[in-house]
């Protein structure tokens, strides 16, 4: 080596390992827009009534305790998912965020040429951290905006380690009943595992739709992850699980860092499972709008998809009065929604259900933006 390259490597800094650069850097739902001071921010799927009294009275008093470690363990959230889940309290791995489950998981199964399946629309943390395992990323079509058994099937090789299915889906609102889950279960070899994300259970009414915590029970390839940051409220404290069988469980706790959910988190998670009053209110809030929401919209026109989620995904057809056009119109109004043209739905745009005032400001911004 000359001292001329030398000197350029050291100006150039360390390398990426292959593959991180190609990883399209995420960008969240926008929380901000020029000159308006209280934006509404319907963009990320948060809780409309924030977090519940419970939870909040338990974050506060866990400031007395900020000093200490968390319990690495998660010992007193762990026996509180066991008990109102009614699962097996050493299967279950904490995260901050379910994000990071995924991320634990993807980093504990995969090594490179590996690859993961989803759906063509499927929820992008799944993929960046596949990605980040030098794994690829096998995307099964979506045509009616819904993630299909036979397609996800198709894409699954000998190079597939694992297949990860949002139910409900994030960002099309769309759901599998259970009897898709169950045969898209049954048609996997035990040595692919298959990652039911469940973030959005708790807003579902669909009568097919079933939880996978009854199918994970005996299976040795199955895991079910749930999070505090929809239902709860807790997105800022960044709480999640995943029910696992034992072996992954272990698996994963080798690799996890020791202290990855803080103190509050733990505390405010715990109390917030136990607060059925708060947890009815924010699923009542949705079952109503979700509802009225939809069917406003589409009185204006604009497609919107069924949604089994605390939000609804519009489609604006239209060349005109297309979702960028759209979206201008919203932010002008004060109103911030969900671009997703980074999961290839440019003319799309998803709209958290808010509070009823905030409910009736985008009923009303769309109308005018429809008439114009
Ligand atoms: C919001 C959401 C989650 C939750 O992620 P956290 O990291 O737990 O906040 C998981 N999956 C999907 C599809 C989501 O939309």
């Amino acid at each position: 080596m000359t001292d001329d390259t030398t000197a350029a490597s050291a100006l150039r800094g360390p390398i990426a390992k292959p593959g991180i650069l190609d990883i399209a850097p995420y960008v969240g739902g926008k929380s901000a827009i020029a000159g308006i001071t209280e934006p509404m921010k319907l963009s990320s799927n948060e809780n409309a009534l924030g977090a519940g009294e419970k939870a909040r009275e338990a974050y506060a008093a866990a400031m007395a305790n900020i000093h200490l470690y968390p319990d690495g363990r998660a010992t007193k959230l762990r026996a509180a998912v066991a008990e109102h889940h009614e699962l097996e309290p050493e299967r279950l791995i904490f995260g901050n965020g379910s994000d990071e489950v995924f991320a634990l998981l993807n980093q504990t199964y995969l090594t490179a040429g590996d690859n993961i399946v989803t759906g063509q629309y499927g929820f992008l943390a799944y993929r960046i951290s596949a990605k980040a395992n030098q794994a690829e990323v096998k995307l099964a079509p979506e045509p009616g905006y819904k993630a299909e058994v036979d397609a996800l099937l198709e894409q699954v090789d000998e190079r597939t380690r694992f297949v990860y299915v949002s139910n409900p889906s994030n960002p099309t609102g769309s759901y599998n009943s259970g009897e898709e889950i169950r045969r898209l279960h049954a048609a996997l070899p035990s040595s692919i595992l298959l990652v039911v994300d469940e973030a959005y259970a708790e807003f579902v009414v669909e009568p097919d739709w079933e939880t996978a915590f009854p199918l994970a029970r005996d299976a040795a390839n199955l895991v079910v992850t749930r999070t505090f940051s929809k239902i709860h409220g807790l997105g800022g404290l960044r709480i999640g699980f995943g029910y696992a069988p034992l072996a992954v469980a272990e698996a994963v706790d080798r690799i996890r860092l020791p202290f990855n959910v803080s103190v509050p988190g733990l505390e405010a998670a715990t109390a917030a499972l136990g607060d059925e009053a708060h947890q009815k209110a924010s699923r009542d809030l949705v079952q109503t709008w979700r509802p009225r929401l939809t069917q406003a919209i589409r009185g204006f026109g604009f497609e919107v998809m069924p949604s089994a989620g605390n939000f609804v995904m519009v489609r604006f057809p239209d060349e005109a009065r297309n979702a960028t056009a759209a979206n201008d119109y919203l932010n002008g109004k004060g109103i911030i929604v969900r671009a997703v043209g980074g999961y290839g739905l440019p003319d799309c745009l998803r709209i958290t259900i808010g509070t009823e005032d905030q409910n009736r400001a985008v009923i009303d911004a769309l109308s005018e933006f429809a008439a114009r």
